[in-house]
This record gives structure tokens, sequence and C-alpha cells, in this order.
């Protein structure tokens, strides 16, 4: 991985955007992966500043104001979620490739801002699978899965919007998808 560049991963909920993100980091130290600011409260097992920075509503109406988010967006109806600017820029200045793991509207935000970035969807094998994945996960309830599952819908008709698709089927493939990619794109 020579040439810095800019990923974005995104994709429905539960397809495992957040696993393969966290695996393909395992195996790729040098790649930045963004850690974004959620007014969402913690999940359990869920720590400040590693899987996001949580913070309260004022901090991140302060975060808007004074512009320190690359890209925000209320997703799923109810709580914000925002890439904090200095880290990827820092991160892409230094000659590092970096990633992004977010929603459809914050792809859209970082194509408007950062048109030569890499969009990448992540699709789950199937509609059946995407509901399982999400049911068995259970961490949220019935009402939330359904506002997931609607935004869901939406995100998957969005896939042509992506300059390649992954589907998930098995997390090891699709991080080797996604770190063939990252490499083969920063060819001379
Ligand atoms: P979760 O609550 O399951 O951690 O994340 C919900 C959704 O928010 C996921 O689709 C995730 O990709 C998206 N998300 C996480 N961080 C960001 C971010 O910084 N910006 C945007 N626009 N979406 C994000």
């Amino acid at each position: 991985m020579t040439r810095s560049r800019l990923f974005v991963l995104a994709g429905p909920t539960a397809v495992g955007k957040g696993t393969v993100a966290a695996a393909m980091r395992e195996q790729h130290p040098e790649v930045y992966l963004s850690v974004s600011a959620t007014t969402r409260p913690p999940r359990p097992g869920e720590v400040d500043g590693v899987h996001y920075h949580f913070v309260d509503d004022a901090t991140f109406d302060a975060m808007i104001a004074d512009d320190e988010l690359l890209e925000w967006a209320t997703v799923h109806g109810v709580h914000r979620y925002g890439t904090p600017r200095a880290g990827v820029e820092a991160a892409l200045a230094a000659g590092r490739p970096a990633m992004l793991e977010i929603d459809l509207q914050g792809a859209r935000q970082v194509r408007r801002t950062m048109p030569d970035a890499v969009f990448v969807f992540l699709k789950p094998p199937s509609w059946e699978e995407l509901v399982r994945r999400l049911v068995g996960r259970g961490t949220e309830t019935e009402e939330e899965r359904e506002r997931r599952l609607a935004t869901a819908k939406l995100e998957l008709a969005a896939e042509s919007e992506f300059d390649v698709t992954i589907i998930n089927r098995e997390v090891n493939a699709a991080v080797q998808e996604l770190v063939a990619l990252m490499i083969g794109s920063s060819a001379p």
C-alpha cells in the first residue's frame, strides 16, 4: 500500500461492515481506520475512543459548528454519527491509506467533497441473510430492528452509486477482496 487513498466502506445494517473493517485493520495496521463520533449510547462491550467517540448532543453540535467533521448524518432516524476530519486528513497527508465505515448519506457527502475516494459497497448474500444477522446480533429492540431494516432496503437500492461491490458471504473472503482492492488501487 504505497499511495495514499481514501476508502469509504458502506452498506446496510448488520451486513458486517464493522467486522470486515476491523479484520482488515488487524491485518494491515498501516491503514488508518477512522473512529466516528456518535450520540448513540455505547452497546455492551463498546469502548469509548475505540469503537466510537461517544459524545452528547451539545458536543456533537459544537463539532459541527467548528467544522470538525468531514461528514455527518442522522442514521436510522435517531442518533447522529460523524467522521472527525483531523485524523483522516493527517493520515492521508502522511501517506497512509484511510478507511471510513459510514452510512449511505455520509458516503454521498464524501463523494461530493472528496470525489477521488474509492467507494466500496458491502452487500449481504441475500435479504434473508441480512435479517438473520440483524436478529442474531440481538443488540436492537424489535422497533429498532424494523427501523434499521427499512433503512437497509433504501441502502441496498443505492449499490450502483458505488465503485465496487463486495458480497460479504464470509468475513475472511470479504477482507481479502477489500485488501486486494486497496493494494490494487495503489499500484503505480
Ligand atoms: P451502529 O449504531 O450499528 O454502530 O451504526 C449505525 C450506522 O451508522 C452504520 O450504518 C454505520 O456505518 C453508520 N456510521 C458509523 N459511523 C458513521 C459516521 O461517522 N458517519 C456516518 N454518516 N455514518 C456512520
